[in-house]
């Protein structure tokens, strides 16, 4: 086993396979940076000729690594091998690779016999040629690193195995810098890999120079990648969160934060490991907005903890319930609230500010609200503002600044463009003001006017960003009639953010109590200087 090995990233091409997934030229130079940012050695780019995009892509890498940006990264171009009864010399792709003038080029080649010949329809001698070819066509024309990714490597190899074999001896016979086993199909066990590398370590291969391309289709790409590492490989490719087509490719977050964490294994500068969390919720944040909670090390609820007995004894020893700390790759834990917490949770995510819950009967009566609260329906789970505003009402603060009289919203129709208009009453600290305000929606209108109306006595409101709206349906036996919890997430500033909840059969009042709940807290926060957003 390797004490460093080769992180191959192929977010911007593999990775694009996903269903739904798609970046813009400026994504993709967006991600290269941040790839680059993050100390990852090889970031594959894209197809030439594939598309217009990718080759105005690697043009503008060019130009930037003129300019001497993205030292750290090479960047990679892919292509298939030539294309069968054409030469190299005229083979589009070929071409195309060398016109790109990438740091490093990426090919493919059918590894598994039946691939050659009934999905490709060359004889199995032909198919070796393309792949020696290719690969020399390239090294020769660009003097630079050529990859080669055997496709389908492991069934090719249960299929045919000397056939399998001859494809590595030829690829590295052309010159190939490193030979990638991929699973193509993401069916292999991780014992499978094992066995396979085990006969391959018999023939004398340079393990160290072989590499492993793996797909999750049974959930094993992550086992399979670690297992060839053990094994004496020494380059892993994959994508950040395993995005990529069908159930995704290797996850590189939990390959790096395993080797690195956990094997001690080196893939990235260690300063840079911290850069993981961000890293991984802006590529979330480019495909599907928001990634799985329980996600492996980025998660949000990664390290979060909702039993008692595990919250205590949490305090004892983190590395009771954390396998590693959460600050290492840049997450934090989450102490959660609810039915089924202890009260260590309570003194745990507020003891330092509440000195009263010290006594063990008010942490006892907050709990029992908590609980009432949840049986009709309210979970304060993830909402830390409302939580702390209902436990200060329990402790007997009063934190309330406003009244409701009425609100009342109507949708106008001015043609083409529909609108809405809330017209709101309220009792501010004791003064009656009325407000009205137009809004793309029901929502936009109202938070606008209670905006308008708080303006005058907290100016600073404009620096409260509204970045999520949640609406989950409590009893959806209920039909139309059922409760809904409305859940509002605010950005106070750069990186200060919490979140509200409301709950109702009408979502409009669900909205309210949500944004009432946000604006009270932020006055809250306001009045009590001392106290820091971030602390929340
Ligand atoms: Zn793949």
């Amino acid at each position: 086993m390797l004490n460093k090995i080769e992180i191959y990233d192929t977010t911007l091409r593999d990775g694009t396979q996903g269903a739904g997934i798609s970046f813009s030229l400026e994504e993709k130079i967006f991600l290269t940076h941040l790839l680059n940012e993050l100390g990852i050695p090889y970031i594959e780019g894209g197809w030439p000729g594939s598309n217009p995009k990718d080759e105005m892509y690697f043009k503008k890498i060019r130009e930037k690594k003129k300019k001497g940006e993205l030292k750290g990264s090479q960047v990679f171009a892919f292509s298939s091998t030539r294309r069968k009864g054409v030469k190299t010399s005229e083979d589009f792709f070929l071409s195309k690779m060398v016109e790109s003038k990438a740091d490093g080029f990426c090919l493919f080649g059918k590894t598994w016999d039946r691939q050659a010949t009934d999905a490709l329809g060359v004889t199995l001698g032909e198919n070796l040629n393309i792949i020696k070819e290719s690969i020399l066509f390239l090294k020769e024309k660009t003097k630079k690193p050529v990859f080669f990714d055997c496709e389908h490597f492991f069934d090719g190899y249960k299929s045919n195995k000397e056939y399998a074999i001859d494809v590595l001896k030829t690829a590295l016979k052309a010159g190939a810098d490193r030979v990638i086993l991929c699973d193509t199909n993401g069916g292999t066990f991780s014992h499978e890999c094992q066995d396979i590398i085990k006969e391959l370590k018999t023939l004398s291969f340079p393990l160290h120079n072989f590499g492993f391309h793996g797909h999750n289709d049974c959930g094993m790409a992550l086992s399979n990648s670690i297992t060839t590492v053990r094994e004496g490989f020494g380059h892993i490719q994959g994508t950040i969160n395993g995005i990529g087509e069908r159930c995704g490719n290797t996850d590189l977050v939990s390959v790096i934060s395993n080797l690195q964490l956990k094997m001690k294994i080196q893939c990235i500068p260690s300063k840079k490991i911290k850069g993981l969390f961000s890293t991984s919720k802006k590529v979330w944040e480019l495909t599907h907005g928001e990634g799985p909670p329980n996600q492996p090390f980025v998660g949000v609820n990664s390290f979060a903890h909702k039993g008692g007995i595990h919250v205590s004894a949490l305090q004892k020893a983190p590395e009771f319930y954390e396998h590693i700390n959460p600050n290492s790759i840049g997450n934090r834990r989450h102490i959660l609230i609810s039915e089924l917490s202890g009260q260590s949770n309570i003194i745990n995510t507020f003891g330092d500010r509440y000195p009263e819950l010290k006594d063990k009967r008010k942490v006892k009566s907050i709990l029992h609200a908590i609980q009432d609260k949840e049986k009709e329906g309210l979970s304060y789970e993830g909402a830390d503002a409302s939580l702390e505003l209902f436990m200060r009402r329990v402790l007997g603060h009063n934190d309330s600044i406003m009244e409701k009289n009425y609100l009342k919203i109507n949708d106008l129709d001015f043609g083409k463009k529909k609108m809405s208009e809330a017209s709101l009453s309220l009792n501010f600290r004791g003064d009656k003001t009325m407000t009205v305000s137009l809004g793309v929606g029901p929502v936009d209108a109202l938070s606008k006017a209670l905006r308008k109306a708080l303006t005058p006595f907290y100016p600073e409101i404009k620096n409260l960003k509204l970045t999520d709206y949640h609406v989950k349906i409590i009893d959806g036996h209920c039909g139309t009639m059922a409760k809904v919890r409305v859940s509002i997430k605010h950005q106070f500033l750069k990186n200060k953010a919490f979140t509200t909840i409301g709950m109702s059969e009408n979502i409009i009042e669900a909205s309210w109590q949500a944004f009432e709940s946000a604006f009270t807290y932020f006055a809250f926060l306001k009045k009590d200087q001392s106290k820091k957003v971030s602390q929340i």
